[in-house]
């Protein structure tokens, strides 16, 4: 067993935590609003007053947290965990940042120090039941030492070099907001041709988009988009694909537009519902 610091305790660090504690790991948790921190003590892990705080004596420190510039703080704002950390520590960022972000840490962390990219597919639900899809960008050596302690979490994936699970988490992005988009729209035509929505959300159940419309067609029918994965995440998650692309002199027409909508949902209040919220922005647009 090892001792983990773990930072960032939102919709997802929060279960993810508390498998790693019943795992059995000696766990220090730290959280920018610290009342989120008293279930994990409740089960048991220690609470940090700081980033660095949790980092003192970790085996592996995780960040789970919510976008590049809030790793960007956490690492190196004014109680920071990174100018603490020494050699032979791990830091595991499983926060969906991007390839880039995950780079420029790596290259400002002490010697001796990994850096390890993990994020995660799945949402809630499986964050709490131990069945998300990791992604996992770590040298063969660092992924021999990770491995164990993120399979507490889900199923594992070695996706190769450091920087590559980032990379593989926005690809799976680009396609988890291409899916929900184009079943805004097509719900959107269906209804103007005037097609019943139950018909419609059947017969697309069995279309290519079947897997998004299983999992969001409750949240669409009952029109309650609580959170899960939140609209601003899946937003800032498609500025991240195509800020990638354009770095590397792709066009990914598809994905701008997919974002436009994403940000257009988030502009019209939709940022911290769920991101399945943006098929009602789609209906309510009047064309
Ligand atoms: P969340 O519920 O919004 O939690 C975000 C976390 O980041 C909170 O702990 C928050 O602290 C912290 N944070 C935000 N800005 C900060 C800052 N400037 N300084 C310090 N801490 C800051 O997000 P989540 O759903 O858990 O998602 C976390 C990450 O996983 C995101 O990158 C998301 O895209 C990704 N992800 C989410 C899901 C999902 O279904 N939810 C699935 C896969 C991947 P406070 O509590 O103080 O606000």
């Amino acid at each position: 067993m090892s001792t983990i610091g773990f930072l960032g305790l939102g919709e997802m660090g929060r279960p993810m935590a508390s498998r790693l504690l019943h795992a059995g790991h000696d766990l220090t948790v730290w959280n920018r609003s610290t009342e989120r921190t008293e279930p994990l003590a409740r089960e048991g892990a220690a609470v940090a007053t700081s980033p660095a705080n949790a980092a003192a004596g970790a085996d592996f420190v995780i960040t789970m947290l919510a976008t590049p510039e809030a790793l960007e703080q956490v690492l190196f704002g004014s109680v920071g965990l990174a100018p603490v950390l020494t050699p032979g520590q791990v830091l595991i960022d499983m926060s969906t940042v991007g390839p880039d972000a995950v780079r420029s840490v790596a290259a400002r962390l002490p010697q001796g120090v990994s850096l390890v990219d993990a994020p995660v597919r799945g949402s809630v639900p499986q964050a709490t039941s131990g069945r998300l899809e990791v992604f996992v960008g770590a040298t063969d050596e660092d992924y021999g030492r990770v491995r164990p302690i993120l399979e507490s979490m889900g199923t594992v994936r070695h996706t190769g070099g450091p920087g590559s699970g980032a990379a593989m988490k926005l690809v799976a992005n680009l396609a988890l907001g291409a899916a929900i988009v184009t079943l805004g729209e097509a719900l959107a035509l269906g209804e103007s041709l005037d097609l019943q929505r139950d018909v419609l959300l059947a017969a697309l159940a069995d279309s290519p988009i079947g897997p998004i419309v299983q999992a969001k067609r409750s949240n669409i029918e009952s029109g309650d988009f609580a959170p899960s994965f939140k609209l601003r995440h899946a937003a800032k998650d498609l500025r991240l694909v195509t800020e990638a692309a354009a770095a590397r002199g792709r066009e990914l027409k598809q994905a701008r537009a997919d974002r436009a909508w994403l940000d257009e949902a988030a502009a019209r209040g939709a940022a911290d519902l769920d991101f399945s919220a943006v098929v009602a922005t789609i209906g309510r647009n009047p064309g």
